[in-house]
Order: structure tokens, then sequence, then C-alpha cells
């Protein structure tokens, strides 16, 4: 089962992703997760993707693949793995099926969490309060996060759904909701 979810930033995907890779038994693999660890780590890709997460921006796709094929070589992602966050621009799509054409296999699905902008901006905002992250708590940059989606990412509907890979749901709702949703469509796959 290789899944990505994929949904504008503060649709809730990393809580679900948490849920569903208990429930299924594969890796979680947050690209963010993993800037976030490396500039905790002070390394020195942790911190040039700082200066980009900061501002909001999407940190280079060099970069960013680097780190994803870096991971794909780990062996618990043989049964599957969930990615979260990656890919968010057709380049890296493009990267991401090269990558895992390498190792033989494919994505199974793209699964796409969909909820209306401004109960994201007020999601963000919230979560800034406590998050403790430097992209949560200023408005301007958690717009600017959302442009970004809606300009480089949200096209990769047409990606997936081209290869017959993609399945929206519904994104407002509990968390246990929008779970059974995701479940719904994993089960099916
Ligand atoms: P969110 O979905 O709330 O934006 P993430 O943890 O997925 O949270 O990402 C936080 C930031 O990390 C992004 O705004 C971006 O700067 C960087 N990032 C994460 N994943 C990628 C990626 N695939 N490509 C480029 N930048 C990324």
């Amino acid at each position: 089962m290789r899944i990505i979810i994929m949904g504008p930033p503060g649709v809730g995907k990393g809580t679900e992703a948490v849920v569903l890779v208990k429930q299924y038994h594969i890796p979680h693999i947050s690209t963010g997760d993993i800037f976030r660890e490396l500039y905790k780590d002070r390394t020195t890709v942790g911190k040039i993707a700082k200066e980009y997460i900061s501002r909001g921006e999407l940190v280079p796709d060099d970069i960013t693949n680097e780190i994803v094929r870096h991971r794909l070589n780990h062996q618990d992602v043989k049964n599957g793995f969930l990615f979260d966050g990656f890919p968010r621009n057709t380049l890296q799509a493009d990267a991401l099926d090269e990558l895992l054409k390498s190792h033989e296999t494919e994505v199974s699905a793209m699964i796409a969490l969909e909820v209306d902008d401004e109960v994201l901006v007020q999601r963000l905002l919230k979560r800034g309060e406590t998050s403790g992250r430097p992209d949560d708590a200023n408005e301007s940059v958690v717009r600017n996060r959302i442009k970004i989606y809606y300009k480089q990412t949200a096209i990769l509907k047409n990606y997936y759904f081209d290869a017959s890979k993609y399945y929206g749901v519904n994104g407002v709702g509990s968390v246990e909701d929008i779970t059974e949703r995701l479940k719904a469509v994993i089960n099916n796959l």
C-alpha cells in the first residue's frame, strides 16, 4: 500500500496520517517532519531548509528529492508507506515515479483532503499559538503557503487523476469521521 495523502496546509493531513499508519502498519514519511528534524539537529541541510520554511516557501526540489531518495532506501518501506507533504509539485511527482520505478514499484493512490481556505487560515493561526512552528504564527506566511499550494500542488490532482490514482475526500468533520472516509478509500484499493 503506497499512498500519498494530500491537502492544503492546515487541513489535518498530518493528524490523519499518524492515525492511518498505526492502523495499516506502514511508515509515515512527512518531508516537513524530516526538515524540522534536520534543523533541530542543526545540520547544514536543515539550516538551508529552515530559511524557505520560515517564509512559507517550498524547499528546493533537489534537496527535497534527495531526502526522499535516501528515505526510500530504508527497509521499512518494503510493504508500503504513507507520504505526507510530498510530492508538492509536478517535478517532485516525476522524481517520485522514477524513484519508485527503480525499486520496481509505483504509487497506489493519492488521496486528497478538501476544505475551504478561510477555515485553513484560522486553523493554522490557532495551531501557531502552541506548535512553536515558525511558519504557523504569521498570517502572511500562512497565506503564502496556501497560495503556493493552489499554484503548484493542487495541479497534482490532474497528474494522479490521469493515472487513475486520484481520490478526493471531504476534509470537514471530526478526526474520526475523516479517518473513516479515508479508510473507506484505502480498503477499496
Ligand atoms: P504544512 O502542510 O502545514 O505546510 P508540512 O510539514 O508538510 O506542513 O510542511 C512545512 C514546510 O516544509 C512547507 O511549507 C515547506 O517549506 C517545507 N516542505 C515540506 N515538504 C516539502 C516538499 N515536498 N517540498 C518542498 N518543501 C517542503
